[in-house]
């Protein structure tokens, strides 16, 4: 009955009010003079190494330029978002709290973050939302690769080498509130709680097929039994 909870963070967890992506568009800038098209393009889902990417070949810069400067657009971008970062403003989203404290006291329940976030924009995140960074004992992160598709298993070997124990399949579970979050672990077979609360209505997350779908997290008694069943 041992479980592995992998949670997204923005949309899922909370959310930093728009502050986080304008110091990520800041670091950009500061960078490479541009943070590519202000508009139609959603950083939803996606791994921080991507979203500054996609943003710059659609502004023209060139692959290599792109590979070479993007350590310091996070040289740049975390030191911002810390100072910017407004914990008045960050907005936990219902049933969080309750629901990682469950599981936090749980024997059978070891908390993780999978995250397109950097491992330093997660900490500062969960930081400025009172959020203990310190209960997610395994973490995969935007810094880690730059496809969500490969976060699952490297939290599962993470897991595995802390712990000393494989989960696999249904014992992986990924809440996350974007169609990539219940794509990108389904070639594992994991399971998948999609959750409502980020850009994605219920309507466009049915859609994408996750195990269980939830407006908010709020019921943690039914997100509780997803997650055990
Ligand atoms: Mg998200």
């Amino acid at each position: 009955m041992r479980r592995l909870i992998l949670f997204d963070i923005d949309g899922t967890l909370l959310t930093t009010d728009g502050v986080a992506g304008r110091a990520f568009r800041a670091a950009l800038e500061t960078v490479f003079g541009t943070s590519g098209p202000a508009r139609g393009y959603s950083f939803a889902g996606k791994t921080d190494p991507q979203i500054a990417r996609d943003l710059l070949l659609a502004a023209g810069v060139e692959e290599p330029t792109i590979d070479a400067r993007l350590p310091q657009v996070w040289q740049h971008y975390t030191p911002v978002l810390e100072r910017d970062i407004d914990p008045a403003a960050t907005k936990v989203f219902p049933g969080v709290r309750e629901l990682t404290a469950m599981l936090h006291e749980h024997p059978d329940a070891i908390l993780g973050l999978l995250t397109g976030n950097l491992r330093e924009g997660a900490r500062i995140k969960l930081a400025a939302a009172d959020i203990d960074f310190n209960w997610f004992q395994v973490g995969a992160f935007g810094s880690d690769h730059a496809q969500r598709r490969e976060l699952p298993a490297l939290a599962i070997n993470r897991a595995e080498e802390r712990f000393g124990r494989r989960f696999e399949g249904k014992d992986v579970v990924i809440i996350g509130d974007t169609p990539l979050d219940v794509a990108c672990g389904e070639h594992l077979g994991v399971r998948t709680i999609a959750v409502a609360t980020g850009t994605y209505s219920e309507d466009q997350l049915r859609e994408c097929g996750p195990d269980y779908l939830f407006a908010s997290l709020a019921d943690t008694q039914a997100v509780w039994r997803a997650i055990f069943d």
